[in-house]
Order: C-alpha cells, then structure tokens, then sequence
C-alpha cells in the first residue's frame, strides 16, 4: 500500500486524507521534515498558497520538500496546491514562493473573486467516464505551459471555456478544481497509482 501524506500546513487536509484513504492508500497528514520522510507521495491541498508558502518556511519543510521532488516524489496539488507546484504566479503576492515543480505559468484567483465560485464539467486525459463535475473555488487557471508539461483538462463551457484546469509533468500532477469535495474518488485513484508506479 503506498503511504501518502497531505501537506498539513493549513488547508482542507482531512478531505484529502479521506479521499486518499478510500482510494486505497496509507494517507496521513505531513507537518515535519521526519514526517515528510515517511511518504511515497504527498498531496498539497487547497487553501491559501501565502499562507502555505509563509508556513512552509516557518515549518522548515520547503527545502526537503523540494529535495523529494528532485528526487522523483509524486506530488498532487490542488488549487492553491497548484500554485504552489507552479514555477511561475501571476497575481500573486511578491513574498510568495513555490515549490520547485512545474513548468507552467498560473494566474491566481483567475475566475474572479470566492462570490464568483462555480461549477463546471471537466474531461480529464487518462481517467475514463462522466466528465468531472469540477467545483472552483478562487481557483486559478494555467496561462503557460513548458515543454514536458501535458495538458490533461481544460473547462469545456461557458466564459471560461478552454482554460487549462489540469496539468501532468511527468510525476508532477495539478488540478486548479477539488475533487476531494465531491466524493468522485477516480483523480485520487489516478495519483494513488501514480505513487504505486514511481
Ligand atoms: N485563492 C487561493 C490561493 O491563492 C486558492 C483557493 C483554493 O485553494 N481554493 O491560494
């Protein structure tokens, strides 16, 4: 069984410990370097990436976070997990700072502001069925993509038709939406195999 933490530094943790667990993985919440050590794959929840990247240091966990992922590590972000996987923010704050992840440029809060959250059917490459019903909240979408980087998802209706929502380079995967909240487990499951596979 493969061991997956959650990055637990602030955000919607439990949700994605549960959805991992029902997917068929060890899933444990990571706040330690030691704890980080103990992990195949981590996910990075949604939240607020400022507060994620100020608590990352805080927490002594950017530089060995960023080492797993040189070395190979499978790492999921969702939402703000996205922009902090991101190599690149728009509409960021300047103290903000990613993890060394993917090449990609992201703009954050791109849809608009949290009254403006919404709802929308996403296919994404490699997982079979119904689109998702992919719930965005603040979300920000994928301006920029670097070579190596798959688009998997993009919205299929309405203003933002076309926006890129999901993201794979090579052991590095990213969802702007978060299907830890919708109880469909097939993204979860898609990581899990992913860890299993690394
Ligand atoms: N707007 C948040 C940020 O910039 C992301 C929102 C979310 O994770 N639901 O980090």
């Amino acid at each position: 069984t493969p061991v997956i933490g959650v990055l637990a530094l602030q955000g919607d943790v439990r949700e994605h410990v549960a959805a991992l667990a029902a997917a068929g993985a060890d899933a444990r919440p990571v706040r330690r370097p030691t704890e980080l050590d103990a992990v195949d794959g981590l996910v990075i929840p949604g939240g607020e990436s400022t507060t994620i990247s100020k608590l990352a240091d805080i927490f002594e966990m950017r530089e060995p976070i960023d080492k797993r992922i040189a070395g190979g590590m499978p790492v999921y972000g969702s939402c703000a997990g996205m922009i902090m996987l991101a190599s690149e923010v728009l509409d960021g704050r300047p103290d903000q700072r990613g993890f060394a992840g993917i090449e990609m440029t992201v703009r954050r809060n791109a849809f608009g502001r949290q009254v403006d959250s919404f709802e929308a059917p996403v296919e994404i490459a490699g997982v079979e069925g119904e689109p998702f019903h992919a719930v965005f909240i603040r979300a920000p979408w994928v301006e920029r993509v670097g070579d190596g980087v798959e688009v998997l998802g993009r919205v299929t209706e309405g203003p933002s038709a076309d926006r890129i929502v999901a993201v794979r380079q090579s052991n590095l995967l990213a969802t702007s939406f978060h299907p830890e909240l919708t109880g469909d487990l097939r993204l979860h499951r898609y990581f899990v195999e992913l860890v299993r596979a690394a």
